[in-house]
């Protein structure tokens, strides 16, 4: 057991070297011990910067002739870190919570599977960005930055953002922090020990690693470490398991000034066309609620296309998987190729499609409390509250034609602690889809801005959890819910300070003049009950958003 610094719990996360993700920290920003265990087999083990040649002992391995199943030998697994805060995904999630916990002093490391940071923000070319107002903290200063960086644009409902400069963004401001990543590193198992999460097995090109931590957090979407640590769970709705639809989002050039409208119905008039022109393309897709959707993001004439849908899909088999994105970058092509037959769209062009589907449902953890649509009918507040969520119930039709709960009138609500924490296993917290919330409420709050106010609140939870010495299940929700409101003042994440700072500044339904509320940011930090403004929208019934056509998009 050796304590390192933070320099060097960075070269160990194989940041050497000035890389932008090992940001500019010092050792004095490191208030705790690292360790690293010593690997039993050093060739295995090779840090991913070691350019010696690299041989891996073949793991002993039982077939029995006509078996079904592989009889693996008990192997040594190297400890490749040991480390605060465990972040599994890096999607709106993962980056909160690592946001969250690096920046309160935790030694926190990020995995992901992908080559970049932002999941389906960023791998699955998802624009725009829902439910971030209002949400403070660490999510309002990524809009700031974006703001900043002029890749923030006004979108008919909401506003969007350019994908490539917020893979960029999101690295520098996670390295900012003084958080390691490690990329192409898929999780395939959880390690527990009597009760208590306490790490990860890793398997990439470096070989198979196991990685510890105090606090692990899953932000992976599909919720796989807290089912891999026995948690249970619910897969998309009770009566059939069936989850939502599988999207392949992809982007197009060449749109000059257009701009799909509300009132647009390119489906519509693609079919039209087909019919029109006698194209030997047909509509890929049926007509769902208002797809095609056009989405135009921060670059002249380019958006990205929400439109493909490929059904009863379990997100959790490759191979169906596989098939899905197949079908899907099919529906792409020929979509695009119908496009071009619309008044105004003639010059589109296909640029790319995601690197990833966008998976919409899969496992909904079982928690301390399941969130479910009842608390967004009534708008329920919770003392342990730690975020809230005010996007309408989107579910994309389970199967084709079906009529769901898309729609139901909800009010704001807030998202108790208690759905971030298992039942009954220490050391483990989740944020993001996978949740502990009903397949109705999931279609709600499964929206980014509102992923990444829970990773927030999960991330800083890990780190009083680290500070205190304590296993997250033990951290009082209502004092973190007050340390949260803490910190939901100003953009920028700084201490708060005592000027008035606006609070909330909202149009309510119906009207077309803001209202907002100051309260100084003390005031703010003392308050266990939101702002007046807040309280407002809420006695107006609000459902938000208004416009049912909105909650197609997600
Ligand atoms: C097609 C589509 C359209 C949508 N439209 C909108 C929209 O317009 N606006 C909006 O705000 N929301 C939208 N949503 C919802 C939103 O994108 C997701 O619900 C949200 O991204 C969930 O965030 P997350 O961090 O929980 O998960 P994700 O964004 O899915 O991130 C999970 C991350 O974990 C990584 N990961 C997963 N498993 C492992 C593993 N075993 N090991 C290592 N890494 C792993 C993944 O690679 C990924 O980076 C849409 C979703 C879909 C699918």
């Amino acid at each position: 057991m050796k304590p390192v610094n933070r320099r060097e719990f960075l070269d160990v996360a194989g940041l050497a070297g000035g890389s932008i993700l090992a940001g500019n920290v010092s050792a004095a920003d490191a208030p705790h011990a690292l360790t690293v265990g010593k690997p039993p087999n050093p060739t295995s083990a090779a840090p991913a910067n070691d350019c010696k040649p690299m041989q891996t002992a073949p793991h002993p391995m039982e077939v029995q002739p006509g078996a079904r199943v592989v009889v693996e030998a008990p192997r040594h697994t190297p400890v490749s870190a040991d480390v605060d805060v465990l972040v599994v995904g890096a999607g709106p999630a993962g980056i909160g919570a690592a946001l969250a916990a690096a920046r309160e002093g935790a030694r926190t490391l990020v995995i992901e599977r992908h080559g970049m940071l932002g999941g389906v923000w960023t791998a699955g070319l998802l624009n725009p960005f829902f439910d971030f107002e209002k949400k403070g903290w660490l999510v309002a200063e990524l809009i700031e930055r974006l703001k900043k960086a002029g890749v923030w644009r006004r979108w008919e409902f909401s506003w969007t953002f350019d994908t490539e400069a917020m893979k960029l963004l999101l690295e520098t401001t996670l390295a900012e922090a003084g958080a390691a990543t490690w990329y192409y590193s898929l999780v395939a198992d959880t390690i527990v020990e009597r009760n208590r999460v306490r790490g990860v097995v890793v398997e990439s090109k470096s070989g198979r690693e196991a990685v510890l931590a105090k606090v692990v957090v899953d932000c992976s979407g599909d919720g796989d470490v807290a089912a891999r640590a026995g948690v249970p769970f619910q897969l998309g709705r009770i009566a059939d398991s069936a989850c939502q639809p599988l999207t392949l989002m992809f982007e197009i050039d060449g749109l000059g000034d257009w701009v799909q409208t509300k009132a647009e119905d390119l489906y519509d008039r693609m079919q039209e066309a087909v019919h029109r022109k006698q194209l030997a393309v047909r509509m890929p897709v049926g007509r769902v609620n208002f797809a095609p959707w056009i989405i135009n993001v921060p670059r002249p004439g380019v958006a990205v296309v929400q439109a493909t849908h490929v059904y009863q899909i379990n997100p959790l088999d490759t191979r169906q998987l596989t098939r899905a994105t197949s079908e899907a970058r099919r529906q792409a092509h020929d979509l695009v190729q119908v496009m071009k037959h619309v008044p105004g769209l003639e010059s589109v062009r296909l640029v790319q499609t995601a690197a990833a589907i966008g998976v919409r449902e899969a496992r909904h953890l079982v928690g301390r409390y399941t969130l479910g649509l009842e608390d967004m009918r009534a708008g329920r507040r919770f003392e342990d509250g730690v975020t809230f969520g005010a996007f309408g119930v989107d579910i994309h039709d389970v199967k084709p034609g079906e009529k769901s709960a898309h729609g139901a009138r909800i009010k704001p609500y807030e998202i108790p602690y208690r759905c971030l924490v298992p039942e009954s296993l220490g050391g483990l917290l989740f944020a993001g889809r996978c949740i502990s919330g009903t397949h109705e409420a999931h279609a709600s709050y499964r929206v980014t801005g509102t992923c990444m106010a829970m990773g927030q609140a999960a991330g800083l939870a890990a780190a009083m959890a680290v500070r205190e010495g304590k296993s997250p299940e033990q951290i009082d929700g209502p004092t973190l819910r007050r340390a949260l409101e803490a910190r939901q003042v100003g953009t920028k994440g700084r201490s708060p300070s005592n000027s008035p700072t606006p609070c909330c500044r909202v149009t309510l339904p119906g009207s077309t003049t803001s209202t907002s509320c100051t309260a100084s940011p003390t005031r703010l930090a003392r308050r266990s009950t939101p702002c007046s403004t807040w309280r407002k929208i809420r006695q107006r019934r609000m459902t938000w958003p208004r416009d049912s056509r909105i909650a197609s998009l997600g």
